[in-house]
Formats: structure tokens, sequence, C-alpha cells
């Protein structure tokens, strides 16, 4: 697909999904159904560039989104259908949604009516935690999964190419600190090139970085991984699990923090 790659979801619950890693996973996209939306542009971002638009849809409202995961939740319940987990995700950063705590709020009530045992996941890039109403709300998920891609400026703005000149590595990962214990920290690792620049974060210097930067937030758990599906740019290559496993290890001797490698 590469760089006319678009977005993924057309609505905004998907699935539900099988996979290895979750289980059985309804997703919520609180993003537009035919455009994306995010405050990063992740070179390997799944959902396509942000150039391709915002679409015309726009974001679903609370409401919509209530009776649309309570229509979907009845529909299984009454079939009998498994369900493990509800995953945030989708065509963009589910925390710009301006009704995020009131919609985790929604989700969590409506989980708890259906399908008590499921857990609540989000997965989200980090640059809204600097609002507590945000941070708070991703508390009150079962997984908050957080994104970090590099301790090291550069190749942060390389890889995820947030649109703010004011989100900095420093910034983020202090406050990050506010879910230690609770937060999980994932990161994605990779090399390759884009527009002439080498990228790589398998370094020495990039893995010392991390494992400083995870030292200081000690979340509950680390998840690294690798590309699974093509991405925008093209020239990125996929680590192997292999060596995956390895800084795995790696990271996990050094933080003392469980490490899980997909
Ligand atoms: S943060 Fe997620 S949705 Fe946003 S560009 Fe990166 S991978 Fe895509």
């Amino acid at each position: 697909m590469g760089k006319d790659q678009t977005v993924l979801f057309h609505s905004t619950i998907f699935g539900p999904i099988h996979s290895r890693r979750l289980g059985v996973s309804l997703g919520i996209n609180l993003m537009p159904d035919d455009g994306k939306v995010c405050s990063f542009d992740c070179l390997y971002c799944e959902a396509g560039f942000n150039s391709q638009g915002k679409g015309s849809t726009g974001l679903p409202l609370r409401d919509q989104v209530r009776a649309q995961l309570e229509g979907k939740l009845r529909a299984m319940h009454a079939n009998g259908d498994p369900l493990d987990v509800i995953t945030f995700s989708g065509n963009g950063e589910p925390t710009l949604h301006p009704d995020f705590p009131h919609i985790i709020e929604d989700t969590l009530a409506l989980r708890d009516k259906f399908y008590p045992k499921a857990k609540v996941s989000v997965l989200t890039n980090s640059t809204m935690i600097f609002k507590p109403e945000v941070a708070e709300a991703l508390k009150k998920a079962d997984n908050n999964i957080l994104k970090l891609d590099s301790a090291i400026e550069e190749t942060m703005r390389l890889i995820d190419r947030p649109n703010s000149k004011d989100f900095t590595v420093e910034k983020v990962i202090d406050t990050l600190c506010q879910f230690e214990g609770t937060g999980i920290i994932q990161t994605m690792i990779l090399r390759g090139t884009h527009e002439g620049n080498k990228i790589d974060n398998t370094t020495d210097e990039e893995i010392q970085a991390l494992i400083a930067a995870y030292k200081k937030i000690r979340p509950r758990e680390i998840m690294i991984y690798s590309l699974d599906r093509s991405t925008p740019e093209e020239n990125l290559i996929k680590v192997e699990k292999e060596e995956l496993t390895q800084i795995g290890r790696r990271i996990e001797s050094a933080t003392a923090i469980p490490v899980q490698v997909n």
C-alpha cells in the first residue's frame, strides 16, 4: 500500500477482531469514519499519513458512541458471543475526542452490564496526558497503553512526527510518571529511512535511553513490538522476533519491569 494507505476503520464500533495478543477484541474508533485525525503522524501508522485528510463525517458524538456500543454488546451477549477486551484505537488518537472522559465512563458502565469480565484498553500516543481530565480517564481503563517510541528527542520527532513543537520527550517522560505501577508503555522498535534520514531505535544509545526512561516512569508493564502490516513510509524494516526478544530481555533485566514482546 505505502504512501496511498488510508484509514482502516469505516465505522465507530468495529470487529470483534480475534487476535493472538488480545483474544476477542471489540474496537472503538472515536475518529472520523472516512479520514484520519492524529496529533502524531507516525511513519509506521497503519491508518496512513495525516495528509490523506480528516474526511467529512467528523467525530462521532458521545450519545452515538454509547448507543452503537450498547447495540453491539447487547447483540453479542444475546448471541452468546465471547468478548475479552474493548479496545479504543482506530483512525487516529482517541484522547483527542473532546468527550473522551465521558465516553470512557459510558464504556465502563456498558462493560459492567454486558461483559463484566472483559477489559477496557486504550491505545494512546501520550500527547494528551498533560490534560488532567484525560489522564484521570486513562487511569480508569484496565489497560492504559501509552506510546513512547524513543527517549531521544531527534528520533522521536523522526518516527512519530508530532504536530506540536511543544511536545518533547523530556516533558512526556515526566508526565508519564503519573502512571507509575498502572500504565503500560508501548514502544515500536524499527529501522529504516525516511526522506534520506536513517531511523534505528535498536542502537545501544537508544536502548540505554529507553531503559532510563522506563526506570523513571516505572510502568506496570512494557510492550515492545515491530511492524506488522504495510506502512505509509515503505522504507521501514521490521525487527524480527528473535532480536526483539533479546532487546526485551535486556530491558527487563535492567529495569525489573515485565516486558511483553509482540
Ligand atoms: S499515534 Fe497511532 S494513530 Fe497516530 S499516527 Fe501514530 S500510529 Fe497512527
